[in-house]
């Protein structure tokens, strides 16, 4: 049986509904393996695996794969995440529609998971806005949200406060707080080491502060999502019941999270126990907010098509705009115009909808983003590689060249996109950026 810190069993006392022996004789056994598919790109993967009940793209494996190893992990077809963080997927089904185009806002993203799952929803519609405040953890996140290829998505590294210059934009703000992580004991074991009484009560002042930051952003009527992976009251209900009486919100129940004996809801969230469902721990809980006025925004009044070159990479052209800034020259989607130039005003982005490429002299270099993107031109030169080219192509070698091809080509495996390579008479040069190679030793004879 697993050894808590000192003072934990205490501390989750005034937890009633919790049977700490079978909580804690949970923590003695594996924790589950659970990935969730890209709904375009990972559509046809891990069909007859079992399904996460409270999510539609959640599948468990039997096991744990060296992902690594996978082409198709690299190529974006699934996401490797913890099965509860999935029940976000029921939230949004239940209180958002990706037709009305919201606007999102995932405050504390990296490394993506949830980023990714909210742009699987939104699937090309509305807007999302990834943000990191550590700059360290940005870029996993910008790599993340590249290989999910969606052009209605950004990145940005931004501190919470920054936030409220943009009053009343968002229709959803998802706060999955930085925590004392006592849910990730069993996944973790080394998180131990590092909890305390101190620490939860340091990690509540922060998202106390993180929540009253980015409150003023939220719309009126908008939802405000928030979770944890701590068991802690005091970071938990508490924070949430704060928010209730400190701003004008009330408590949304969220039908599909009601699963008898798997997920225990409180009065003001649901929680997750590694007894009681196949996850680990999480707390979520949803609130709408019931007050401030609503603020006029201006849709962008100009907008762009894509110039030729970059046109003949995509399916459908007229679906997106051409934009400009201090990234290059993005794709993006129609509803991104509606935010684009605010968030340009506010905000440090590090990613706007889809890099598309440079021209250099007369030959367009397309860049790795659209090699990702989820609306690529089915007529395009393509590569197909059998396992081993690809795992060579993804450690970045070059790869001779016996597809009797020329010219700019996609590299794929099994129909997934990987990158770009560049075909010479003898060899096809290798354009994946030198940050997405497999570094680990791997051996392909
Ligand atoms: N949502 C992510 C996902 O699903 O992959 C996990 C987020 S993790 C629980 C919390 C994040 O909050 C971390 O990336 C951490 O760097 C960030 N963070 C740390 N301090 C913060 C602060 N003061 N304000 C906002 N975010 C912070």
């Amino acid at each position: 049986m697993s050894v808590f810190p000192e003072g934990f069993k205490e501390h989750l006392s005034p937890l009633h509904h919790l049977n700490f022996e079978e909580f804690s004789q949970a923590h003695a056994t594996m924790a589950p393996v659970s990935v969730r598919l890209h709904p375009l790109k990972g559509k046809n993967l891990f069909n007859e695996l079992p399904k996460v009940p409270w999510s539609d793209l959640g599948r468990y494996l039997p096991s744990r794969p060296d992902f690594t190893l996978d082409p198709k992990f690299h190529a974006g077809a699934y996401y490797v995440q913890e099965a509860a963080s999935m029940s976000l997927e029921a939230i949004l089904q239940q209180v958002v529609d990706a037709e009305d185009k919201p606007c999102i806002l995932d405050l504390c993203a990296a490394p993506g998971g949830k980023s990714t799952l909210i742009a699987s929803f939104l699937n090309g519609r509305g807007t999302l806005l990834a943000n990191e405040v550590i700059k360290s953890r940005a870029g996993i996140l910008k790599e993340n949200i590249d290989r999910w290829g969606y052009a209605n998505v950004l990145v940005s590294n931004n501190d919470p406060k920054q936030f409220s210059r943009l009053k009343a934009r968002f229709d959803v703000i998802v706060v999955d707080a930085p925590c004392s992580g006592s849910g990730m004991f069993r996944k973790d074991p080394a998180a131990m080491n590092h909890w305390s009484e101190e620490a939860v009560e340091h990690c509540a002042l922060r998202q106390e502060r993180i929540l009253n930051d980015v409150w003023p952003a939220l719309k009126p009527d908008g939802v405000m999502i928030y979770s944890t992976c701590s068991y802690s009251l005091q970071e938990d209900e508490d924070i949430i019941e704060r928010l209730i009486n400190e701003h004008k919100a009330e408590l949304i129940t969220i039908e599909k999270l009601h699963i008898q004996n798997s997920i225990i809801k409180t009065e003001l969230g649901y929680r997750f126990y590694p007894h009681l469902s196949e996850s680990e721990g999480l707390f979520i809980s949803v609130l709408r907010k019931t007050d401030g006025d609503l603020e006029n925004f201006h849709p962008a009044s100009k907008s762009y098509q894509l110039q030729n070159e970059i046109a003949s990479f995509i399916a459908q052209p007229s679906s997106f705009a051409q934009h400009k800034n201090h990234l290059g020259e993005n794709i993006i989607s129609v509803d991104l115009l509606n935010h684009i130039f605010a968030f340009e005003k506010h905000l440090h982005l590090l990613k706007t909808g889809i890099l598309s490429g440079e021209l250099k002299g007369k030959k367009f270099i397309p860049d790795h983003e659209l090699a990702m993107f989820v609306a690529l031109n089915p007529e395009i030169n393509v590569i197909d590689l059998n396992l081993e080219m690809a795992l060579r192509y993804l450690k970045k070698e070059a790869i001779p060249n016996t597809y009797n091809t020329e010219g700019i080509n996609l590299i794929r495996f099994e129909g997934l996109a990987l990158g770009w390579g560049n075909a010479l008479p003898n060899r096809v040069n290798n354009s994946l950026p030198k940050s997405w190679r497999i570094r680990k030793e791997i051996s392909l004879d």
